[in-house]
């Protein structure tokens, strides 16, 4: 008999060289648990996920529940579903009042896509900015706008008319013209390596939009849902996109994502052509209901209360004479190492004393570090004294 590994192997497409390979049994809170009962900190929340922890008690119910009434019963957009409305309703309270309009598909990338052909249909131009470093999903679109040519290069030819600019820097912003669709970006860059730019920078980036007529799309897909301590990032700067995209963590561990806009731009999807967006599964029941006891939780039991003396912890814990700089918004961090060479045998030390962290797509010189939001300080403790062993055992 093959083992579970070996048929990992065989039959499940790979997506590296090396995968982690760990094999989990169950995982509760900040916990997971291997097949031989070895528990692990999750530290990324798999990966900016489980924001409420796995399978917060809520959410489990509202999963339950649902599941007792009814699961698919029609595509997205025709039968009134309660979940779906009420989900809908609930983000909305969360947003200032013009971002009232709620598009539910079922992954980042797929939310992506519908923000970006929103910010053709609506704008009528088809030019696309994002940013280097960026990282918006796998599927063809979202790729396009992916800021590292690396990842770009052998899936040519890509999206036309989409291009580049330096994230945080206000001179570039000159490339943002009247021929512009959207200004696609994330509020604070992720995969970059948690890179966040200022208010200064934000206003300006409002103001040019603004003059010429552009969406500004803020994708909001790892660092939304309370990860940095607001319930929405941009939130922290003082602007209002016209878009704002999310999924991961808005699901509690459910497939789910969306787009919010106001409703008078995203009325253009229902006409010249009519279903002029459409998706089987978006906004599933079960996964709809996940996802509106996961806000509900995050605001009731209000999680983003201590955000900020969680965060201060990590960066009091954190220090060690081979971290060089540890970056953070929230509980959405990065700690910085001499290169790659340094931190991969750190990581890999984490793992087999019991902390699952990783590095970041486009910066693999730096530890991720984003856990539930609900870790207490004395599991924050545990974690940072098992990360601080690690260095100096690696
Ligand atoms: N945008 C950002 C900022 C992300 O971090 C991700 C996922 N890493 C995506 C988009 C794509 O989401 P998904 O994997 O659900 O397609």
């Amino acid at each position: 008999m093959p083992s579970q590994r070996q048929l990992f192997l065989n039959h499940l497409a790979q997506t590296s060289d090396a995968p982690l390979m760990l094999e989990m049994l169950s995982a509760n809170g900040i916990y997971m648990q291997d097949v031989d009962g070895k528990n692990y900190i999750d530290l990324i929340s798999g990966i900016g996920v489980s924001n409420v922890g796995h399978r917060h008690p809520r959410v489990i119910e509202a999963i339950k529940s649902q599941v007792d009434k009814h699961l698919h019963i029609m595509v997205y957009g025709e039968f009134i579903q309660s979940p779906q409305v009420r989900l809908a309703e609930a983000l909305s309270n969360t947003l200032p009042k013009r971002l009232n309009s709620v598009y539910l598909v079922n992954s980042g990338s797929e939310a992506i896509e519908g923000a970006m052909k929103l910010a053709k249909r609506y704008t009528g131009r088809s030019n696309i900015l994002s940013c280097y470093d960026a990282y918006h999903g796998s599927s063809h679109g979202a790729l396009s706008l992916t800021g590292s040519e690396s990842f770009k290069r052998n899936y040519r030819p890509l999206l036309p008319g989409v291009s580049h600019i330096k994230y945080g820097d206000r001179d570039q912003l000159e490339a943002i013209t009247n021929e512009t669709a959207a200004f696609i970006v994330e509020t604070i860059q992720g995969e970059a390596g948690v890179c966040h730019a200022n208010n200064a920078y934000w206003s300006a980036v409002r103001q040019k939009c603004d003059e010429t007529g552009t969406l500004l799309i803020l994708d909001e897909i790892q660092c939304g849902f309370g990860r940095t301590g607001n319930f929405w990032a941009f939130e922290h700067y003082n602007i209002i996109p016209d878009v704002v995209v999310s999924a991961k963590g808005m699901g509690g561990g459910m497939p789910i994502g969306c787009f919010i806009s106001n409703k008078e731009i995203m009325q253009v999807f229902t006409e010249n052509p009519v279903l002029g967006h459409i998706s089987t599964f978006g906004g599933h029941p079960v996964s709809s209901a996940a996802s509106l006891a996961t806000l509900q939780t995050i605001l009731d039991e209000r999680l983003l209360n201590d955000i900020k003396e969680k965060e201060k912890l990590f960066h009091k814990l954190l220090k060690h004479p081979k971290i060089k700089e540890v970056r953070s918004k929230g509980l959405m961090m990065a700690v910085e190492f001499e290169s790659y060479d340094t931190l991969k045998p750190i990581i890999d030390k984490a793992i087999e004393l019991g902390v699952v962290t990783d590095w970041f797509l486009f910066n693999d010189k730096s530890m991720r570090i984003a856990p539930p939001l609900i870790i207490t300080e004395d599991e924050i403790k545990k974690a940072c004294k098992i990360i601080l062993q690690a260095i100096d055992k690696a």
